[in-house]
């Protein structure tokens, strides 16, 4: 049973990760019943409780939704077992312009429970940047991972930029334009939202 298991097993990450359809797993039935000799009944039950893992993991619609990322040096890595939504904005205020050192965050929304950090847990740092809002980094690098507000830990805010595969998604909207460096253009059609203390002030 060991040697099955260790070969399901192997099957099965190889097309989530590459995003396959599932209806590919029909060819494990065959697969198990000739490399490990079952009949043929006991091989279409491991491949039906197979299909059943392989549905849960990608979803009715057979599109793999696991994204990947990572910190810059790669020492703490995630995984998101589901969707990004939004909003999903360019944010110009001061603590997303200071804590990614660019000209402005770029954030999607994550389900707390779809998000896992899969390695370099311990090297995972936050500061608090207003009263019960947390914002994790990477101690091992500096990359900016995600902020969490104690108001609805369920969510966490995600940087886009430690994505390392297309979330499917697009930016909706900028967000705290009043805030603005005053080296970017915008000038893009999104739509803005203008609030926000002035650049080189602090609310
Ligand atoms: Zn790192
Ligand atoms: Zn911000």
């Amino acid at each position: 049973m060991g040697r099955i298991l260790t070969r399901i097993g192997r099957t099965q990450r190889r097309p989530i990760a590459e995003g396959s359809d599932p209806c590919a797993y029909s060819s494990i039935r065959l697969d198990l019943a000739v490399w490990h000799g079952l009949n043929s009944t006991t091989a279409a039950q491991l491949s039906d409780t197979i299909s059943v893992v392989v549905a849960s993991l990608v979803g009715s619609t057979g599109t793999a939704k696991m994204l990947r990322g990572a910190c810059a040096c790669g020492h703490i890595a995630y995984e998101i077992r589901g969707e990004l939504f939004g909003p999903i904005n360019y944010c110009h205020c001061w603590r997303c312009r200071k804590h990614s050192g660019s000209s402005f965050g770029t954030t999607a929304s994550v389900l707390a429970s779809q998000f896992f950090v899969v390695s370099g847990q311990a090297l995972l740092s936050h500061w608090t940047s207003s009263p019960g809002v947390h914002r994790h980094f990477a101690s091992c690098c500096g990359s900016p991972i995600y902020k969490l507000d104690e108001t609805d830990p369920s969510v966490l805010r995600l940087r886009l930029g430690t994505l390392d595969n297309d979330p499917g998604v697009k930016v909706e909207m900028h967000f705290m334009v009043a805030s603005k460096a005053p080296w970017v253009s915008i000038d893009d059609d999104l739509p803005q939202e203008v609030c926000g203390p002035p650049f080189g002030t602090k609310d």
